[in-house]
């Protein structure tokens, strides 16, 4: 369940939680015509930082673009609005979910004539995979599902659609008394979990699946990167046999809503020594004083919330 908040951004106005609805025959709601983002906002000493705006705002727009829909308002009037949500609403940290969607008015599912509608909804929200994931780790499995093929739902687009797919491995992994599953490609390689990039610590090296048109580009993903050749470790960026999982040293899973969660086991082998491992906490413990405001902002990731 989610906690009301007071208001919610829609094309350019705040209306009431309760007052942000959409037709039930909105193309979005018929067809799935609807990309979004999910951004955090922390607390930091310094007041509410948004991380890596403009990196998520950028995604949005392109996610928008693949689909041939034409954006109403521009990043800067995003980013207002961004800030504006948060005053407004009394948050110091929250999970922002900007929408940007065909809504009512055409009929046919391409849904040219129908209105490109833009909300941003807000809320705050705690860990997404349980409160001790963060420090004990998630227990996860390999999906019968697979990620969507190259060409067919572009994997770049962060689309409602796309989430169908997500649900089955999530819903799946659920009923099977998992809380999260790592999917594949189509041909059998790595992709990622539902809503989150994957991670693999061999060797002393941190390894990933590439942005291949299976999984999404994630900005976490690219701040683990970064993190981690800051610290020293050896990155890669490379192709991945399910049966790794089972060998790596260290898994975790990266994501805006889930953060760094570090994996204990697939398929109930244990990961490594079975807890956090000693990359995955530097890596975390990193990230955590970035987006709390504790270390130095090097790479400009947090946009403070100006105060009006
Ligand atoms: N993959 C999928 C399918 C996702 O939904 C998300 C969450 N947006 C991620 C990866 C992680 O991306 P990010 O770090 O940008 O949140």
């Amino acid at each position: 369940t989610i906690k009301e908040t007071e208001w919610i951004w829609r094309n350019g106005q705040f209306v009431r939680w309760q007052d942000a609805t959409v037709h039930i025959l909105a193309t979005a709601v018929q067809f799935g015509s609807s990309v979004f983002e999910g951004i955090r906002c922390y607390d930091t000493e310094r007041g509410p930082a948004i991380f890596r705006l403009a990196e998520h705002l950028k995604r949005l727009r392109n996610s928008a673009r693949i689909y041939r829909m034409e954006t109403v308002y521009s990043d800067e009037e995003l980013t207002e609005a961004c800030f504006a949500l948060i005053r407004r609403n009394g948050f110091r940290h929250c999970y922002i979910r900007p929408v940007i969607m065909r809504g009512y008015g055409a009929i046919g599912m391409d849904g040219v004539g129908s209105p490109i509608e833009t909300y941003i909804p807000a809320w705050e929200w705690g860990a997404y995979l349980g409160a001790d994931a963060l420090e004990k780790g998630v227990d996860v499995c390999v999906s019968s599902w697979s990620r969507a093929a190259p060409n067919t739902f572009p994997g770049m687009a962060k689309a409602t659609g796309h989430y169908n797919n997500a649900q089955l491995i999530k819903l799946e992994a659920m009923a099977n008394g998992f809380v999260e599953a790592i999917a594949l490609t189509h041909d059998g390689l790595i992709s990622e979990g539902s809503g989150q990039n994957l991670f693999a610590v061999m060797d002393g090296a941190v390894l990933t699946p590439p942005i291949d048109g299976s999984n999404l580009s994630g900005v976490t993903r690219n701040a683990v990167l970064t993190i981690a050749a800051d610290l020293d470790v050896p990155v890669r960026e490379c192709t991945m046999p399910r049966e790794l999982l089972y060998c790596a040293d260290e898994l975790f899973f990266s994501g805006t809503a889930a953060e760094i969660t570090p994996i204990r086991s697939v398929d109930h082998i244990a990961i490594g020594p079975g807890g956090i491992g000693p990359v995955t906490r530097r890596i975390q413990r990193r990230f955590a004083d970035i987006v709390n405001g504790r270390s130095n902002d090097d790479h400009g990731w947090l946009t403070l919330v100006p105060p009006s």
